[in-house]
């Protein structure tokens, strides 16, 4: 059996048919913008691997602090223990987040720390005697992880709830926010989708939370809304006793043009959950950050204690590598970076605005997307990589790219190229 071999027959990717699975390419190095396979191809990550790669593929900041770190202390358990990595991880969030998010979980991935939040928000309605908030608000297209209660709150048609029926928890859904980033707010309640927040949280006294990623729904449909939404939702929560959560994991450090997608509106939320990027995509890691109120209130409850606790909670090299990627975040260049991505695909996807099947083209930050009027095969994309050299993994009608930071004008550009060219062909 060859090494591909064996991958098909024993290695299950992400979201594959055992059965029937998609074409593979076996990638043995990568550097900067760029992944090398096996016979020697390079291609530019368009995927910044799933949107974690900030500064590119093995930084050698990042690999340094990994490795220094390996030498000291790979790994050693959080309870009752505690290291100088996580300590000086804490510190520089602290510095870097909303000022009320004083409080931070360490935990493995994006969708742990979408449980962790949920979790914190129902032990926080439990320790202020509001027991029955069990359950969640949230907004259609929405995505937030694949276990079970970050699944509960994806968008229930593409997270395939009726495949979970009765496994899944059933939470409330409203419209996503009707007005667009680039569009004027519009202040009626009923056209912006406010009202339906408010009717929702007015009927149903079981809800502790409303969550929702802020400003870039990503894997529900790459859709850019009005940050004015996020301001005016913080009162309604605030008016009805829910707690507001941002999962920030995809739209974090920098990926919007701003260093959160919070910082595009003026308030802040509950709880914060973070990951992808936080390690400059370099080793697996999230956290849940809080504010006082819920930590605290949290405390004050009974048992007191938050009962979340797993085995590589503020692994040192996770730790180490994140401190490493926020130093680098911290000189500021992700500024000029994004601006630079997003300035220039405007330009060079223009124009796709006049191709044929291409209902919307956008730009945010480093951030671009080709939105067809048809689902895109990711297969086809894969098949035509090597041509264009670059990696895309389109999903439904979004051809997409949020490319590492570093990338080069002419890298960009070959990127915008690759996009084009699969606008025209899938
Ligand atoms: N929330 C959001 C907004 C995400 O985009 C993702 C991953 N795409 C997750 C949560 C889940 O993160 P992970 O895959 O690390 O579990």
């Amino acid at each position: 059996m060859t090494p591909l071999e064996f991958d098909q027959h024993h290695l299950w990717h992400p979201y594959t048919n055992v059965a029937k699975p998609g074409p593979t390419f076996r990638v043995s190095e990568a550097e900067g913008a760029w992944i090398t396979l096996d016979d020697g191809t390079r291609l530019i990550d368009g995927m910044s691997s799933w949107w974690c790669m900030l500064h590119g593929h093995r930084h050698p900041v990042i690999t340094k602090a990994i490795h220094d770190q390996l030498d000291r202390l790979p790994h050693v358990m959080f309870g009752g223990l505690t290291h100088d990595p996580a300590i000086e991880l804490g510190r520089k969030l602290l510095d870097m987040t909303p000022p009320s998010l004083q409080r931070i979980f360490y935990c493995d991935s994006g969708s742990v720390a979408v449980e962790v939040g949920m979790k914190m928000a129902v032990q926080y309605q439990h320790a202020v005697g509001q027991p029955q908030r069990t359950k969640f608000v949230t907004i259609r297209s929405g995505y937030h992880g694949d276990t079970w209660k970050a699944m509960s709150v994806c968008d229930p048609v593409t997270g395939m709830h009726h495949l979970f029926q009765g496994a899944v928890s059933v939470q409330y859904f409203i419209d996503k926010p009707s007005v667009r980033i680039t569009d004027d707010w519009i202040e009626d309640d009923v056209q912006n989708g406010l009202a339906q927040l408010r009717q929702t949280l007015e009927r149903h006294e079981d809800i502790a939370a409303f969550i929702l990623e802020p400003v870039v729904q990503g894997t529900g449909g790459m859709y850019f809304f009005h940050p004015e939404y996020l301001n005016q939702a913080r009162a309604i929560c605030d008016a009805h006793g829910v707690l507001l959560i941002f999962d920030e994991i995809a739209t974090g450090f920098g990926r919007t043009g701003k260093l959160f997608a919070t910082d595009h509106t003026t308030i802040e939320p509950d709880i914060l959950c973070l990951g992808k990027a936080l390690t400059g995509g370099h080793i697996s890691f999230a956290c849940t950050m809080t504010n006082d109120r819920v930590a605290l209130g949290i405390g004050h409850g009974e048992p007191g204690i938050f009962m979340h606790g797993p085995t590589f909670m503020a692994n040192p090299l996770a730790c180490a590598a994140a401190k490493a990627s926020l130093d680098l975040l911290s000189t500021g260049e992700w500024q000029d970076q994004t601006r630079r991505i997003s300035d220039q695909m405007k330009t060079e996807l223009a124009a796709a605005h006049t191709m044929p099947g291409v209902a919307d083209v956008r730009v945010l930050g480093g951030i671009a997307v080709i939105e067809m009027d048809h689902v895109v095969s990711a297969d086809k994309a894969h098949g035509l990589a090597k041509e264009t050299g670059v990696y895309l993994r389109p999903f439904g009608k979004n051809i997409y790219t949020m490319p590492p930071f570093i990338c080069s004008t002419e890298e960009l550009s070959q990127i915008s190229a690759a996009l084009l060219r699969l606008a025209g062909e899938l």
